[in-house]
């Protein structure tokens, strides 16, 4: 199910990714980047195509998770005996019942000098869902254990059933959507140049996001250079090595999915920081899920590396086990340890973000009409409004006139971080504009206009739209409408649970869940209440939140009342699951069924002035005015059309029965014989229901 980075994949080969590529295209694959991610299956074609080339196996590959030690000894070739002489000399006595921590895997290998991946480990074993069930339930377990993913194998539903689209295997990994970012209208590729990178710093609360950024701003040569007079303007400049960097200066996720719930994607790399002395915590893993689900990079800044308990391979193994293989295990994550407070290997991860910036090419057009974000906004006393703009594309100028949200006004001045006058503000560059109306709101789209007029009438308009009574954008019930044709739907879900016992057994069951055109997506599953945050990222990333034995606290409540997601509270697993299920089904493309209503032949045909009439006897059924129709001559079909008209002895009619006499118009056809058949039917979609697909569904063997 997971997926592997091309850069990942050429390294574990110890080939460029551009070799890797041509591999690739032996294959039949033709990745349009090198940026890209390859499914499982055309990962192992790539080895075993590289095998057979040069005749060697690429190195073992350990998954990211703990090891039992036999399983370990499979792998390396050794056995168990030896593994535990080495586990003992790394001065680790370990039970040989218990599997072995990843990092001390880690460990080993390095000692015994055995080269190795971390690859993502291979998807769970089923797990029953009915342990959960609650006993007064009635329905036979068996059907209710059916794994939808079954069908895929067996039953092809979408082939069989549905004439349109094309299916998508099932159990293929989550095509991560490309988010396609809004342009300014006279937006020209042809135009497009390099721009800086924009970073934002997440992580657990006192891992050192704040000493970061200073310590970043503090030796950068530009803040020196101008005395230090620094002023919050929600984000700042860095230039390193004659590369810019944008850092956003609001550390943590929430802020970043609270853009994001706007609909501003500002970000275009990630820092995510972990302490070294306290690993992966429950802030860092909801950083990494809000990160992966805005689809941004991620580069890991291993922080406080300068403490005695600072253990980098610990670090290394908690992320490998969350998703984000360390380059160092040779995935695709580059891992960077580094010491804020005392300002080392801050280089190192400057020249990553650079290094990161290339790969991704991050460009605009920076002669399009300015168009860019409201990054935060403030009133000042005297001065009146201010606002943070970062410029997406267009350069924005003293004098331009622009939209702000619901707001507009002219730029009368623009001051950078510094607190320096700039006349004008290219892409990616962050300025506080003066001169706006009134203040807009962070996450609100700048937009340049041409005069005062267009830009007055454009933030009005805004103003009236956004007036009209906020609804969920997406519920369980109309996830269905999402998916486009020959797509996989997506699901993506939010789970909070009491307790990780619950929170584990809910993420097992609906993993099961799976069905060809139907593909659940994680946004974040986590222990604790629903939060402010959870709703904004259900908001972003389009999902819908499930709590189970979780509150709803008045202010979360209160947040919903003006920024409505779906949120579901259940106290019964099995409730929840079967409402997943049920919204799966919803999301099946409907069966498109044709029903025959009846026959009519011509026996008579009339042309007059309003349009050729047919002089018909219903043979059979019944023929219905509206309904569609083919016309049929010696078997063959002359075409398809409507029933335009329908007439008994100079009456019109809505429906002639089987037996009787009537005149029939068609729609655009006049052409009639006699003998001409003429066969009404219509179209219907019919909705699939549990019960077919349980049918459909082959029986699973049910694991003990
Ligand atoms: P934030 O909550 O993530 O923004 O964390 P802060 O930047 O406020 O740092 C929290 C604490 O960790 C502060 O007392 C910092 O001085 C300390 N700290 C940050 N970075 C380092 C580091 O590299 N080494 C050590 N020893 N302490 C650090």
């Amino acid at each position: 199910m997971s997926r592997i980075r091309i850069y990942a994949l050429a390294k574990e080969l110890g080939l460029t990714p551009k070799e890797l590529i041509l591999l690739l295209n032996e294959l039949g694959e033709f990745p349009k980047s090198a940026t890209g991610t390859l499914d499982e299956a055309t990962a192992n074609a790539v080895r075993e195509l590289y095998k057979e080339k040069y005749g060697k196996p690429s190195k073992i590959q350990i998954p990211a998770r703990p090891l039992s030690i036999f399983e370990l000894a499979e792998k390396i070739q050794l056995d168990v005996g030896t593994i535990v002489h080495h586990l003992m000399t790394l001065g680790q006595v370990s039970p040989f019942h218990e599997p072995l921590p990843l990092d001390l895997v880690v460990r080993l290998l390095n000692a015994l000098n055995i080269e190795f991946t971390v690859v993502q480990p291979e998807p769970l074993s089923p797990v029953t869902v009915d342990q959960e069930r609650p006993e007064q339930r009635e329905e036979p377990k068996t059907e209710e254990l059916q794994p939808l993913a079954a069908a895929k194998d067996k039953t092809d539903i979408s082939a069989t059933e549905t004439e349109t689209s094309a299916p998508t295997p099932g159990g293929e990994p989550i095509p991560v959507t490309q988010t396609v970012k809004p342009v300014p209208p006279d937006f020209d590729p042809n135009r497009l140049v390099l721009r800086p990178p924009i970073v934002t710093v997440m992580g657990h609360v006192d891992h050192g996001k704040t000493t970061l950024l200073d310590t970043i701003r503090k030796t950068n040569i530009a803040a020196r250079e101008v005395g230090q007079i620094t002023q919050h303007i929600g984000a700042y400049e860095v230039e390193w090595d004659g590369r810019k960097i944008t850092f956003i200066d609001t550390p943590g996720h929430e802020a970043f999915t609270a853009l994001r719930a706007r609909g501003a994607q500002v970000t275009d790399l990630v820092i995510l920081v972990v302490a070294a002395d306290d690993g992966v915590m429950p802030q860092t893993e909801e950083a990494i899920n809000h990160a992966k689900a805005a689809d941004v990079p991620i580069i890991v800044a291993v922080n406080k590396m300068d403490k005695a308990e600072a253990d980098f391979e610990r670090v290394l193994a908690q992320l490998a086990e969350r998703g984000l293989i360390p380059t160092q295990y040779g995935g695709s994550i580059a891992c960077i340890p580094i010491s804020a407070l005392k300002g080392e290997g801050i280089d190192h991860l400057l020249e990553e973000i650079i290094l990161q910036a290339d790969l991704l090419a991050t460009k605009a057009d920076p002669q399009a009409t300015p168009w860019g974000y409201v990054l935060e906004s403030r009133m000042d006393p005297r001065k009146g409004p201010l606002a943070t703009v970062i410029v997406e594309h267009g350069t924005l100028r003293e004098g331009d006139w622009i939209v702000a949200g619901k707001t507009y006004g002219r730029v009368k001045q623009m001051t950078d971080w510094r607190g320096q006058r700039v006349q004008e503000a290219k892409p990616s560059q962050p300025v506080s504009v003066l001169g706006l109306e009134d203040l807009p709101e962070a996450g609100d789209r700048v937009e340049g206009a041409p005069d005062p007029k267009t830009a007055r009438e454009k933030a009005e308009a805004r103003r009236v739209k956004k007036e009209a009574p906020p609804r969920p954008e997406i519920t369980l019930e109309t996830l269905y409408a999402q998916g486009e044709d020959g797509k996989t739907n997506e699901l993506n879900l939010i789970i909070k649970a009491d307790v990780q016992g619950s929170l584990d057994a809910i993420t097992h069951a609906l993993e099961r869940l799976e069905h060809p055109e139907v593909t659940i997506r994680f946004l974040h599953k986590a222990v604790g209440p629903i939060t402010e945050t959870d709703i904004d990222l259900a908001r972003a990333s389009k999902g819908v939140i499930l709590g189970f034995n979780v509150r709803l606290d008045p202010t979360v409540r209160s947040v919903l009342q003006r920024e409505p997601v779906d949120v579901r509270l259940y106290q019964v697993i099995y409730d929840l699951i079967d409402d997943v299920k049920k919204a799966i089904l919803g999301q099946l493309k409907p069966k498109i069924v044709e029903t025959v209503l009846g026959q009519a032949e011509v026996r008579a045909v009339f042309r007059l002035k309003a349009g050729t009439v047919a002089g018909c006897f219903v043979r059979k059924g019944k023929i219905v005015v509206g309904s569609r129709c083919r016309i049929i001559r010696g078997g063959q079909v002359l075409g398809t059309s409507r029933i335009a008209s329908l007439r008994h002895f100079k009456q019109d009619r809505t429906e002639i029965l089987e037996g009787m006499e009537c005149g029939i118009g068609v729609d655009g056809f006049s052409d009639f014989q006699e003998g001409d058949v003429i066969e009404a039917y219509q179209i219907s979609e019919e909705q699939r229901t549990l019960q077919e697909i349980k049918e459909r569904t082959p029986a699973v063997p049910v694991p003990a």
